[in-house]
């Protein structure tokens, strides 16, 4: 079912003459012609002669959007068309636009759940004011227009460098998530979703294995529903080319289980009647203390290993996510494992995995992850401490280094997980892979090094100093691995080649930089640090994280009185300052992130007129990028708290800072495609936002001068 439609949302403003002209500005090049003209009942000449109207001309039409951008399309007409012409933008249909809104990692939360009531929304001709107004627009976007933006997608362009040093120590596992593959059904896309520019640049930093998502009824027969399992031979014929082409590349894969999954309520048949557990979210547990359910996942694992021998390992989570064991969720009240403790149930599906694995006779890892093994979810430490102890010495433990407490300038303060800024491992981490390898487990760390909630559309934020710290931290501790990345954060970035490289034993970061950054190492050292020293002011709050305004800073539409949207998680922030801020308040965000910026500053002017090879380059580039829109997101407060009764001349004044930074981050965007993309969400910002927030910027400023 897709999201319910919210009659009690006003309309968003747009900003043309025309409603049917916005269509076209976010649209034009991103959506073919033909299927622009079809939405709005008109015909392709039609659409052709309007774009140009509005200043469009020159945009490149890119024919990947479709496949490889899905959600932006989604995300930028979520509120300006109804979904009848939604589907129809899409070129596709409401069965396939539902499973997307359900199944790409919650990307129905990511829109908030609802839809305004859009009307819909078809072309007329312009009358003669809104001609003279179009016209108006047409010369603010020619004369901001850039003719040479890069293509969409172009990843990994075939002259990027490499990093020509492998690590030594290759036991040691650096395990990633491919930077541009589709969240969805992964494994009916083929190998192509692990392109050869991406592997032969993580093989040459040492990458040596890769992560994606795996659902276990789509890749093994599935007993307890008829044609749940359908494709599972193409998906793991599939899989198995995906494992032979990283292999070329030295670099193993890794399939995330979260298993076994639950069951809608139209799911249970005679046959899952007596094995369901626990109703919670509109799910059925299938309980993983009834040996019908054991039988399951033991046949379903052993059975996908034997077909696929090479790959390289699972790795499980076994709390919170989906609806999977009992135990997942709180208040527990299955009839048949309510009365037992967390320990006594989760362990126990990890080692029913690793007896299906060794029983098959393959190489296959069990990599168990502890994420939400957390007191938040009721594990106390002798619970976490028995839980480890019970999981089969085989199994490799992971934790996840950021979620928890971290002791900063001797204070504690509360981490849950995605933080640059708060270096980790966090005490429970710590204690967590103590114990494990006390145990006799290996052990694993998973952290974010590029990117991460705070920030991440850039492939990496250049903060070498904590990445740094944080690494040898880890390195301390004695960890056999890391998992460096979630779905955000693959890049194979110099970044990430620094923390892979921290793990040797005759590291020594002058020298790395100077490999990186040849005759501008010191200076690239010098702001660096202060990049360093301003992120850890980062106003962290796991809200701040999902729902605040820094993915989108400029790109961001401003609206002259409050919209009463509220924001969403990794999906729109709107106006709502109050959800930006998170527990924070409004004062104290603004000071912490001034505190960042201002050594940002200080970090960019020491790279003014600084040149140098790719890699000085780029980070020159992502730095920037991180600046602005974190500088966007304080005017956009101020302006937000201001626009109902500032004055004017204050209102205006920050217009035109905010166009400033606008401008320039779309010449950032322009020349690289990495800009403002992340996997799970796709494009940010596209050449279109950029010009439709210079014709916002322009209505405000007229309204304002009046
Ligand atoms: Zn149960």
């Amino acid at each position: 079912m897709l999201p319910k439609i919210d009659k009690t949302l006003l309309p968003l403003p747009t900003f043309t003459p025309q409603k049917w002209q916005t269509v076209i500005l976010r649209n034009y090049g991103i959506v073919s012609n033909k299927t622009i003209a079809s939405v709005l009942k008109t015909d392709e000449q039609t659409i052709i002669n309007e774009a140009k109207k509005l200043g469009l001309e020159n945009i490149k039409f890119c024919n990947k959007w479709q496949k490889l951008g899905y959600i932006t399309i989604i995300r930028n007409n979520w509120h300006l068309l109804p979904y009848s012409q939604l589907i129809e933008l899409l070129e596709t249909d409401e069965a396939t636009l539902d499973y997307n809104l359900r199944e790409d990692d919650f990307l129905n939360v990511k829109l908030g759940l609802i839809k305004s009531d859009c009307a819909p929304v078809y072309y007329s001709p312009l009358t003669k004011e809104d001609e003279q107004k179009t016209s108006k627009i047409a010369s603010l976007v020619r004369a901001s227009f850039i003719p040479s933006y890069v293509d969409y997608f172009d990843f990994y362009p075939q002259n990027t460098h490499t990093y020509a040093t492998k690590p030594n120590n290759t036991g040691f596992d650096r395990i990633v998530y491919s930077y541009s593959m589709l969240y969805g059904d992964t494994f009916l896309d083929g190998e192509e979703i692990v392109p050869d520019g991406l592997l032969a640049q993580m093989q040459s930093m040492g990458v040596n294995g890769i992560w994606m998502q795996g659902v276990l009824a789509k890749l093994s027969p599935y007993p307890f529903v008829e044609g749940m399992d359908e494709g599972y031979q193409i998906r793991r014929k599939n899989l198995n080319a995906i494992i032979n082409k990283c292999k070329k590349y030295g670099i193993g894969v890794f399939l995330y289980f979260n298993e076994p999954r639950g069951l809608a309520p139209d799911q249970i048949s005679e046959k899952t009647e007596k094995i369901k557990g626990r109703f919670y979210e509109e799910r059925w547990s299938l309980c993983t203390t009834q040996k019908p359910v054991q039988d399951y996942l033991y046949n379903a694992v052993k059975d996908l290993v034997l077909a696929v021998p090479d790959l390289a390992g699972i790795i499980t989570i076994t709390m919170s996510e989906n609806m999977t064991n009992c135990h997942s969720r709180h208040n527990n009240d299955c009839p048949f494992c309510k009365h037992l403790k967390h320990q006594d149930v989760v362990p126990e599906v990890n080692n029913i995995m690793q007896r299906a694995v060794s029983d098959a006779g393959v190489k296959t890892r069990i990599i168990a992850n502890l994420w939400a093994w957390t007191k938040s979810y009721d594990w106390s430490d002798d619970d976490l401490r028995e839980g480890i102890e019970r999981m089969d010495k085989r199994i490799d433990v992971l934790s996840v280094s950021e979620m928890g407490t971290v002791i900063i300038d001797g204070k504690k303060e509360e981490v849950k997980e995605y933080s640059l800024s708060k270096v980790g491992p966090c005490e429970e981490t710590k204690q967590n892979l103590t114990n494990a390898k006390k145990s006799g487990h290996k052990i694993m760390a998973k952290v974010q090094i590029n990117n991460s909630w705070e920030f991440a559309v850039v492939p990496y934020v250049p903060v070498f100093e904590l990445v740094k710290e944080h690494m040898q931290n880890l390195k301390n501790l004695g960890i056999g691995g890391l998992m460096m990345s979630w779905t955000l954060g693959g890049y194979p970035t110099v970044s990430l080649d620094l923390a892979n490289k921290i793990f040797e034993d005759d590291f020594d970061y002058d020298k790395w930089l100077s490999l990186h950054f040849e005759n501008q190492a010191p200076v690239i050292k010098q702001a660096v640090k202060l990049f360093s020293e301003g992120y850890k002011s980062y106003p962290y709050d796991i809200r701040t994280l999902y729902m605040g305004n820094q993915e989108c800073g400029p790109s961001n539409l401003m609206y002259p009185h409050k919209t009463g949207y509220t924001a969403t998680m990794v999906g729109f922030p709107f106006d709502d300052v109050n959800t930006w801020v998170g527990t924070h308040t409004v004062e104290s965000y603004t000071s912490k992130l001034s505190v960042l910026l201002k050594k940002w500053e200080q970090g960019l002017a020491m790279l003014e007129n600084v040149s140098g090879n790719d890699n000085v380059t780029e980070l020159i580039r992502f730095a920037k990028v991180v600046y602005i829109n974190l500088k966007s997101t304080l005017v956009q407060i101020d302006f937000n708290l201001k626009r109902e009764n500032g004055n004017n001349q204050e209102l205006l004044a920050l217009i035109n800072e905010e166009l400033s930074l606008t401008k320039q981050l779309y010449e950032l965007s322009a020349q690289d495609a990495r800009i403002g993309y992340e996997a799970s969400n796709h494009y940010y910002f596209t050449q279109n936002s950029f010009l439709e927030k210079l014709v916002n910027l322009e209505y405000l400023k007229r309204l304002y001068k009046n």
